[in-house]
């Protein structure tokens, strides 16, 4: 018998699923990583509530108004704005939670404050995220939109600060630095490409000279 059928994918990273990964969709490390990215929006400590902290409520009741520093404007108080309202991070999440409830992955929560809903639509995909592994075709999309959403937070939380370059070493030898939010590159040495996640899984050189 001459069986060519490639063996499934993880629809996110190139990886083939494992024996016992059969009938997902994704890879259980890439699991893990939109769980660490959920963990990180939410809580009294997440990206959500630190972006928040960047905002005092308006004296006019008109609204939040991002708080400035000793006369120095905030580079970013639209892109905080528009993350932190309602229709930002809070509507992104909650508008995956009603897709997944449609696969009949968790139901939508009350409302209640932004917070508070961003807490529980975190919690309801945390808790349904396993079976979505089995169950959601779209999980692409997803994790592409939670990553974005916690790659956006942190730049706006760390600054101006330039991203960390952080030097990787390709099989062949080649060494390339990268960020945490790399696109991916070409190794030069031997013309590999790299995606995001590929970029970042290559083995960080430590003492690199
Ligand atoms: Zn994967
Ligand atoms: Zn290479």
């Amino acid at each position: 018998m001459h069986d060519d059928a490639p063996a499934p994918q993880c629809v996110i990273c190139p990886r083939q699923l494992l024996d016992h990964e059969a009938g997902r969709f994704i890879c259980t490390p890439c699991e893990y990583r939109i769980d660490r990215d959920l963990r990180a929006i939410a809580g009294p400590s997440g990206l959500y509530a630190r972006l928040c902290l960047r905002i005092t409520p308006g004296r006019g009741g008109d609204g939040p108004v991002v708080t400035r520093s000793a006369g120095h404007p905030m580079p970013c108080n639209e892109a905080v704005l528009s993350l932190t309202a309602n229709g930002g991070i809070v509507s992104t999440l909650e508008t995956w939670v009603e897709d997944w409830a449609t696969y009949g992955l968790g139901v939508h929560g009350p409302g209640g404050r932004l917070q508070h809903r961003l807490d529980q639509a975190v919690a309801t995909l945390r808790r349904n995220l396993g079976r979505a592994a089995y169950r959601h075709p779209a999980l692409d999309e997803f994790g592409r939109e939670i990553g974005q959403v916690v790659r956006q937070a942190e730049a706006i939380i760390t600054g101006e600060k330039k991203p960390r370059v952080i030097p990787v070493q390709c099989p062949c030898g080649t060494i390339t630095g990268v960020t945490l939010n790399t696109d991916g590159f070409t190794c030069r040495g031997c013309g590999t490409e790299r995606g995001h996640s590929e970029a970042l899984r290559l083995t960080p050189v430590r003492n690199a000279a």
